[in-house]
């Protein structure tokens, strides 16, 4: 998919004449942090000392959701039990605590490197993740000075984690800007659902074991094979919305 045709098909099954773009909103975990190895380590070792079989791989296909939301599906579907909204809150805790005992995770390569480029570019930068992990968001700020501040959009922000597009709306109307002035950049499968939902010309970075084509079937306009490869064609892909307001 080139640049170009990927910006024609937007266009068109939007129905937006132009691509106005002023925001990014940026996922955070497998799009700043290398964190997913780490969340799902976390995630399989809470299910087992609950005695629910899962593996790790099938995490990423979560990623995204609440942590809560996590939770309920995988007891319903372990145990049979409907887990209450405290209840999820608490396991969601200890989750949190095993993620964070694994120790302190990376940047993603080429995390840097892209907001130096949309920064160049004058866009404004919100944060919009389904994560509720402290450890991680009390670092943005140290880890990505002046970037994001308050334009961030957490689990405790929102009713409905991803795949509903109600994080990238509620980052929308943060920056007060129209979806056709933002782009979403997201790893995860639901993520891109959110960002192709709420209207976004949403881009796909494989930085897991999710394959390109599934980021395309949940509706990436474009998908990059690693971050620095989106780093470096975003110079070209913002000059290409500019030539839709010509
Ligand atoms: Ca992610």
């Amino acid at each position: 998919m080139t640049e170009q045709n990927a910006i024609a098909n937007y266009l068109k099954y939007t129905g937006n004449k132009s691509i106005d773009i002023k925001v990014a909103l940026i996922d955070m975990d497998g799009v700043l942090y290398d964190s997913m190895k780490n969340h799902t380590r976390a995630w399989v070792k809470l299910m087992t000392k609950n005695g629910i079989k899962c593996t790790r791989d099938e995490f990423y296909l979560y990623e995204g959701m609440t942590g809560e939301a996590i939770i309920k599906q995988i007891f319903k579907r372990g145990s049979g039990k409907n887990i209450t909204d405290d209840e999820a809150k608490a396991l969601y805790g200890v989750k949190a605590r095993y993620f964070h005992e694994l120790g302190e995770v990376g940047k993603i390569a080429g995390a840097d490197q892209m907001l130096a480029a949309l920064k160049q570019a004058g866009l404004e930068c919100v944060l919009v993740t389904g994560s509720g992990q402290k450890s991680i968001l009390d670092r943005i700020d140290a880890d990505f000075p002046g970037v994001f501040s308050d334009k961030r959009i957490t689990s405790a922000d929102v009713k409905h984690g991803k795949p509903n597009p109600e994080p990238y709306l509620k980052g929308m109307a943060k920056a007060e800007a129209k979806a056709n002035q933002c782009i979403v950049v997201e790893n995860a499968p639901l993520g891109v659902q959110a960002g192709h939902a709420a209207g976004c010309f949403t881009v796909g970075v494989t930085t897991g074991p999710i394959p390109e084509k599934d980021l395309y079937k949940a509706g990436a306009d474009i998908v990059y094979a690693d971050m620095n490869a989106f780093a470096q064609a975003l110079p070209g892909l913002i000059e290409q919305f500019k030539a839709t307001q010509q």
